[in-house]
């Protein structure tokens, strides 16, 4: 491995804190309800075979990828968790799953007869989720689908239910009237079903899902960007702990005079003499391309903001009214001071974005390891 002096950024993550957040989001949830970890593309790319036994060794015992490789990965690091794959079960894959004890979420009547091919063949219950759309129009039963069950139950037939689930549109915007729509749509294909006798507890919520009240809470909680640090609710100040910090190494500081430009496009022009840090981190990084005004290093206490634009392997940032700046520091780009959330919004996108962007060019430190 590279010694850590080679780093030109370092990413830490805080096992600790990803449990922390575990535990507040699984209190949320409340008694009698049970609060699942999200550990798709590699938990959100901060490595989710150091993230998913912790959680494990906190008690998670109900895990979620979105493909089945990523379910194999962790399948022996959490030996009697449950382990559902969003993307369900395709013709070529469907024995995998069940050689590797994984649990397909069935996301139409398609899937839902691969699986249940499955299990007449291996001659026992198989268990799934099956997913009901009520507003994503992506994956899950659309309502034709849905009604087609009601009149073919026997579908399920050999197929161990585990959980009915949905997934919400808009549960960052608690306001939105869709929310509320997906929650009578769920209800009315959940009673059309269990009049049949289909029934099963519900998994409804993912992070932003579980700020929005107790009638969506359901059974089963499915949160995953909560987990590494980010705020899931829209207004209040962030009841997540941060969980990741990410420094850059400063190679050079630097004197322009005005006027001046700097980076690709000369888009930034300095208007008054500017003391410039240059910053080994860029876009090749994951650093995002499109960040723009507010977003900022943190230097000796005080926001340096970045100028320029965001280059492969570079940023520069004003360090004019920061004195203690000097060649080989490392300073924090996403932390306590400047966060996922800030950075996800200069950038215009979403910290699930920043997360899975952040590449194996960042040094990697784990704290609290299990
Ligand atoms: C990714 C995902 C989640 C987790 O969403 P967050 O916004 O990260 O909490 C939950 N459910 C489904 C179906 C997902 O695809």
């Amino acid at each position: 491995m590279t010694p850590i002096h080679h780093a030109n950024a370092i990413l830490t993550i805080d096992l600790n804190a990803i449990v922390n957040n575990w535990l507040l989001l699984k209190d949320h949830m409340g008694s009698g309800r049970d609060c699942a970890a999200v550990v798709k593309a590699d938990a959100y790319g901060l490595g989710a075979t150091k993230i998913a036994p912790a959680l494990y060794n906190a008690g998670c015992r109900v895990f979620f990828v979105a493909h089945l490789d990523e379910g194999i990965k962790i399948r022996p690091l959490l030996p009697k968790a449950s382990i559902f794959v969003f993307n369900g079960p395709q013709q070529e894959d469907a024995t995998e799953f069940q050689i590797y004890n994984l649990f397909p979420v069935i996301n139409s009547l398609y899937q839902l007869e691969i699986w249940s091919k499955q299990a007449s063949q291996a001659n026992i219950p198989l268990p799934c989720i099956v997913h009901i759309d009520t507003g994503m129009s992506r994956l899950g039963l659309p309502e034709d689908e849905i009604t087609r069950l009601c009149v073919e139950p026997y579908r399920l037939n050999g197929l161990d239910l585990r959980f009915l689930m949905t997934h919400l549109a808009c549960s960052d915007e608690p306001e939105h009237p869709l929310n509320k729509i997906q929650l009578e749509r769920f209800k009315k294909f959940y009673t059309a079903l269990a009049a049949i006798g289909i029934s099963a507890p519900v998994s409804f919520v993912n992070s932003s899902g579980l700020f929005l009240g107790t009638d969506y809470l359901f059974d089963l909680g499915r949160p995953g960007i909560a987990l590494y640090g980010s705020n899931p609710t829209s207004m209040q100040s962030n009841p997540m702990k941060p969980a990741i910090t990410l420094q850059g190494k400063v190679l050079q500081v630097r004197k322009i005079d005005s006027p001046w430009s700097v980076g690709y496009g000369a888009s930034y022009h300095a208007v008054k003499p500017t003391r410039l840090a240059t910053v080994s981190i860029g876009y090749a990084n994951g650093y995002p391309r499109g960040s723009h005004t507010g977003a900022y290093a943190w230097i000796d206490h005080k926001r340096a903001p970045l100028v320029g634009r965001v280059s492969m392997d570079l940023l520069t940032f004003d360090v004019t009214k920061i004195k203690k700046v000097q060649p080989g520091m490392m300073i924090e780009l996403i932390g306590t001071h400047h966060t996922l959330d800030q950075l996800a919004q200069a950038a215009d996108t979403v910290s699930h974005d920043i997360l899975t962007s952040l590449g194996p060019r960042c040094y990697r430190v784990y704290y609290g390891e299990v």
